[in-house]
């Protein structure tokens, strides 16, 4: 080893997959073994302190611990809701924070994770849209959020293994975040990390139909999409990014995600119920016709309310007949139950912003006014 002689930049080995971490320890070189060793202390053991890896050598241990960074969250708050979900705010920096909601049922405890700070996609009924964007998370922060909630659970309930599955749900567009997005859920599927199957991890998107195609080819993991009408006229004003991928660009997409023979998935859609705007009967039955020809189940989601959203959730008699529509149909339809709402945990309710509220609402209404939309569509889908 002439780790003197190597100059690299610090880099933080927290948000690698193994084949970045055996190129890192190429480059210094070590054997490409160490990529494994590193992955299976910080991720299996949850030990960041590259002093106690104690099956790496003396000096590549000190060498580490100056040259290497392992980032860890700051959590900012911890709310627990009377139904066992929790809520983290995680700090980015000193102006955002991120939350992760830890959801535990009971054949399984999911993890959503956020990964971008605010959203540019302005779903009109969703909380996270109302901050603005302030930028994507690194692979590193994402995985964080997985990497916290598990050991820290673990403490916490004295278990041997928490989290099996985990949601892109949280804060953010991960189709938009695309590259780090993939490498923390390789860190999250890799058996020497936390070894996730692919049915385990769900990506959700509002549709970014070129980013669909590209996961596809990244990884076999779970798809859902936020689909939430069944026409574009309905859709183009609850998710503007429909306006450049209109539903049929975004269920061809999806029939495409399913092509391979290998994958068995299903794609499930999220469609968020909200009073007399997409949940009367008509409705259901234009939604039949949609996606009846794709292997796929829908989540009903009864609207999340937030201060001025503007909307009301449906009633329980409209999402009891919508659903029955669907099944009638023979589409497997779940209603969501809304979890931790008492912590303002539940779905679209997601606002970690430690910025002041007037800003929040300055830079909205901002978005609207201009075209910037369009842009940020356009940036998020370069
Ligand atoms: N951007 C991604 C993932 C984040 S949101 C996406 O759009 O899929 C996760 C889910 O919560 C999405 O289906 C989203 O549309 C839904 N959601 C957003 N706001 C909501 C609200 N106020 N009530 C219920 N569901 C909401």
């Amino acid at each position: 080893m002439k780790l003197t002689q190597q100059k690299t930049t610090v880099q933080n080995l927290m948000g690698m997959p193994c084949q970045d971490l055996e190129q890192y320890f190429s480059v210094i070189r070590e054997k490409p073994f160490r990529a494994t060793q590193v992955m299976k202390w910080t991720h299996q053991q949850g030990i960041t302190d590259y002093e106690h890896m104690t099956n790496l050598s003396k000096s590549l241990r000190d060498w580490l611990s100056e040259n290497a960074q392992m980032q860890l969250p700051e959590m900012l708050s911890e709310e627990v809701s009377t139904d066992g979900t929790r809520k983290w705010l995680l700090r980015v920096d000193n102006k955002n924070a991120v939350e992760t909601v830890y959801i535990p049922e009971d054949d399984r405890a999911t993890l959503c994770v956020s990964s971008q700070v605010g959203c540019v996609l302005d779903c009109t009924f969703c909380a996270t849209a109302r901050q603005g964007f302030a930028g994507n998370l690194s692979s590193a922060q994402i995985i964080a959020q997985l990497w916290f909630a598990e050991h820290r659970l673990r403490k916490q309930l004295n278990k041997t293994r928490v989290i099996s599955n985990v949601v892109f749900m949280g804060m953010g567009e991960p189709l938009a975040n695309f590259d780090n997005v993939v490498k923390a859920i390789q860190i999250m599927m890799d058996d020497n990390a936390y070894g996730l199957g692919k049915r385990k991890v769900t990506v959700s998107t509002s549709g970014l139909v070129p980013k669909i195609d590209k996961l596809r080819e990244a990884l076999d993991v779970s798809l859902a999409v936020s689909l939430h009408a069944p026409n574009d006229e309905v859709r183009n004003q609850l998710v503007p990014l429909n306006r450049r991928y209109p539903i049929s660009e975004l269920i061809s997409a999806c029939h495409r995600f399913l092509e391979d023979k290998h994958r068995k998935h299903s794609i499930t859609f999220e469609y968020v119920m909200l009073d007399q705007v997409n949940d009367q009967p008509e409705h259901a039955k234009q939604l039949v016709k949609v996606i009846q020809a794709l292997p796929s189940k829908v989540n009903l989601i009864p609207f999340n309310s937030f201060p001025n959203s503007g909307y009301q959730r449906s009633s329980d008699k409209a999402i009891e007949k919508f659903r029955d529509i669907l099944q009638a149909a023979g589409i497997t339809t779940i209603t969501r139950r809304p979890r931790g709402e008492d912590i303002a945990a539940a779905c679209g309710q997601l606002a970690g912003d430690i910025q002041d509220q007037a800003k929040r609402k300055r830079h909205y209404e901002k978005l609207y006014e201009a075209d910037l939309l369009k842009h940020k569509v356009e940036v998020a889908c370069a």
